[in-house]
């Protein structure tokens, strides 16, 4: 692993009185930017790992593991949180057929986001962010106010609303993907986002995705993240 030292980027600012923050990570090609850039800024992290959202299973496990891949290589703590998928259902009952970036999501982002600063809370970190916000297929301001609204339950905890995108680090997080070969998920991660992408695989005359087939640098294509 080769970090990107502060002569190649800004320092990052966290939140004023931050002593260490969580990183709620979606999976490695999204967090390995975030992740290097805290760490070039010699700031303490651990990664947060909880996404019930996804499915099937076979994708969330190799979601994960790529995750924790990584997160060894740096020597990061990794938690491994619930893999409450019924809850999930739950929340989004009636949601199933919104857009991307409609209420469903944000029912999704508030899920993960409720536990994770539940986690920072009862753990000691004082800030959390998280890396869903760098992918172009997401809305920001959605994410953003997400986390607000999550960290908002408890005094002692900030959200950090960076946005991961700046500062060449959209770039960079292809390039890191490439560089570690993580696995290139096609959909963002639930069933209804499955369906919803192969419907348009199929309208353009592709085939239904695969799961578990497409890395990074190896056969990799810029369809997702
Ligand atoms: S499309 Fe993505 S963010 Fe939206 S509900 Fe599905 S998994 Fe969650």
């Amino acid at each position: 692993m080769t970090v990107d030292t502060l002569k190649n980027r800004k320092p990052l600012t966290p939140p004023k009185h931050t002593h260490k923050v969580l990183l709620h990570s979606c999976c490695a090609p999204c967090s390995g930017e975030v992740m290097e850039a805290m760490t070039a800024s010699g700031i303490e992290y651990a990664i947060f790992f909880y996404n019930p959202n996804i499915h099937p299973r076979e994708e969330y496990e190799i979601r994960k593991e790529e995750n924790i891949r990584y997160a060894r290589e740096h020597n990061i703590e990794f938690i491994d949180a619930d893999y409450d998928v019924d809850n999930w259902f739950e929340r989004v009952q009636g949601l199933e057929y919104e857009p991307e970036r409609g209420l469903r999501c944000t029912v999704c982002f508030d899920m993960r986001f409720e536990r994770t600063a539940l986690y920072a809370h009862e753990h000691g970190f004082d800030t959390f962010t998280s890396s869903l916000g760098i992918s172009r297929w997401k809305d920001m301001q959605q994410i953003n106010d997400s986390g607000i609204r999550a960290a908002s339950r408890y005094d002692d905890l900030t959200y950090w609303t960076y946005n991961w995108r700046r500062q060449g680090g959209a770039q960079r997080m292809l390039d890191i993907s490439k560089r570690e070969n993580f696995y290139q998920q096609e959909y963002c991660g639930c069933i209804y986002s499955l369906r919803d992408t192969n419907r348009r695989r199929r309208e353009r005359g592709r085939g239904p995705i695969e799961i578990g087939v497409k890395f990074y640098g190896i056969n990799d294509k810029d369809d997702f993240v």
